[in-house]
């Protein structure tokens, strides 16, 4: 149960970034009080040795100048008699060794000198500093052992204690402001990371909440942590996408539902009736082309509405190219010019030579013809289809004119929904799909698509896309 809860807080984000954060500040705390701490510690001992030096050996090797050897002697006992034999010492050596004067050393234990005096010889200096480890283990001592005449040691010991009590302050207000600085880094570390957690906890809440079905749900983008704003924002994104998918799906299911079932139950009735009277085989034969032109109808239609959701769903059906419009606009119209001829319409373009532009040429060949079929279609004999594009303000412009039925106000908004067709009882009619197309494929390439209209005067439709 214990290592259960362990282990699940060693798995724990926050756990983790907090003893990261509380380590981190840790380490930096003890290597900033360390060096401080060893600085004052150098600063000590340099006043001590400094002390010992200016104060006492020069005073004394003075004083040997003057009284001599005896005198000095005589100075030393005199001087170390009021002080605590533990806390200081003094002794007179000379080179060999021989010890020639000494205060109470009973506190001290056996201080070498052979080793010191020694290096002093060796060296040729005048003076050694080292810090000894009293008798009685505890406790330490700075000595100094300085040439103060010809063949005259002197050397003397003082206490660290009072030093050492004063570092002491110091080290023990370390300890407390690390121990401090502990806790309040473990405050700040769990705190910091648990606002960074609560801005991650809100995206898995969204995702929680849009997996039981609220797909309008969004992480909300309040000012969190870059990276966890980020995040929210690419979720977000991905969200809208997802919507898109879901809504166009959801027109799909309805569109079948509604759109798809006639041209079905046709074919039904046609291959019903061929079963129920005796026919002549001319009779089976009309059926059987009636169900072809039935089934391709069907099969056209379900392509186009794949197209138009491929496209509503940006999935890039085909690759950018750049492609001159005047090239498609004319090809267009060159196709539909027997249908156009055939009726008595004037079909007529006014185009520059070249509008370059990059995009699909697949789609803005299909935009085209969608809309000049319809011009076409829909514009009674004798009328009149003209066709004109420029580019104007970095944008191309291309605008399709007819003298045709014209569309009413009602139907002006619904024209290019899918399945909508204006007046179902027109015999030229399609199944509504076509503005549809080309109103997804000129959103997909950024474009825009709108119309105007007078019923039996004719319509406008006009493209304008970025250059
Ligand atoms: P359809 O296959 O029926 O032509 P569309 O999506 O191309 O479907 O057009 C939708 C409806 O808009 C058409 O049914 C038609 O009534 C109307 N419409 C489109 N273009 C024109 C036009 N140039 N003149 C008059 N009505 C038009």
């Amino acid at each position: 149960m214990f290592l259960k809860k362990i282990k699940s807080l060693e798995n724990s984000l926050l756990f983790r970034l907090t003893v990261l954060y509380t380590l981190a500040f840790t380490l930096l705390a003890i290597i900033g009080f360390g060096v401080f701490y060893y600085q004052v510690y150098v600063a000590t001992m340099d006043r001590i040795d400094e002390d010992l030096l200016e104060n006492e050996i020069e005073y004394y090797s003075a004083y040997l100048a003057r009284s001599g050897l005896e005198g000095l002697k005589k100075r030393l006992i005199e001087d170390a008699e009021p002080e605590d034999p533990q806390e200081e010492f003094y002794r007179i050596i000379d080179f060999n060794g021989n010890v020639l004067a000494v205060s109470d050393m009973s506190a001290w234990g056996p201080v070498d000198i052979t080793d010191v005096v020694l290096k002093l010889k060796r060296n040729e200096i005048n003076h050694i500093v080292q810090t000894i480890t009293l008798a009685d283990g505890d406790g330490k001592a700075r000595m100094i052992t300085a040439v103060i005449g010809s063949d005259i040691i002197l050397q003397i010991g003082e206490t660290l204690e009072e030093a050492d009590e004063y570092l002491e302050i110091f080290r023990n207000l370390f300890a407390i402001l690390t121990g401090i600085l502990i806790i309040a880094s473990t405050f700040i570390g769990w705190y910091l990371a648990k606002r960074a957690l609560r801005d991650m906890a809100d995206v898995t809440q969204t995702a929680e909440e849009i997996s039981r079905g609220s797909y309008d749900r969004r992480v909300e983008l309040k000012g969190q942590f870059k990276e966890i704003e980020k995040l929210g924002r690419t979720f977000n994104a991905m969200l809208d996408r997802i919507q898109i998918l879901l809504r166009s799906m959801k027109e799909i299911n309805d569109n079948i539902a509604h759109d798809l079932r006639s041209p079905l139950a046709r074919i039904r009735g046609i291959a019903e009736m061929t079963l129920t009277d005796e026919k002549s085989i001319n009779d089976y034969k009309d059926m059987a082309v009636n169900t072809i032109e039935e089934c391709d109808s069907l099969i056209e239609m379900i392509n186009t509405m794949l197209d138009i959701t491929e496209a509503e769903a940006g999935v890039n059906g085909s690759t950018d190219e750049e492609f001159n419009i005047v090239a498609v606009i004319k090809e267009a119209c060159e196709l539909f010019r027997p249908i156009a001829d055939e009726k008595g319409i004037e079909l007529t373009y006014s185009l520059p030579d070249n509008l370059p532009f990059i995009g699909s040429k697949k789609k803005m060949q299909r935009i085209v013809t969608n809309i000049l079929e319809n011009a076409i279609k829909y514009t009674p004999e004798r009328g009149r289809v003209a066709v004109s594009a420029k580019s104007e303000n970095g944008q191309i412009r291309i605008v399709f004119n007819d003298t045709g039925v014209g569309i009413s106000d009602d139907d002006l908004p619904h024209i290019f929904e899918r399945f909508y067709r204006c007046d179902r009882s027109r015999p030229q009619g399609g199944v509504g799909l076509g503005l549809s197309l080309a109103k997804a494929y000129t959103d997909a390439m950024n474009g825009f698509i709108s119309v105007t209209s007078s019923v039996k005067k004719g319509s406008t439709f006009e493209l304008s896309f970025v250059q």
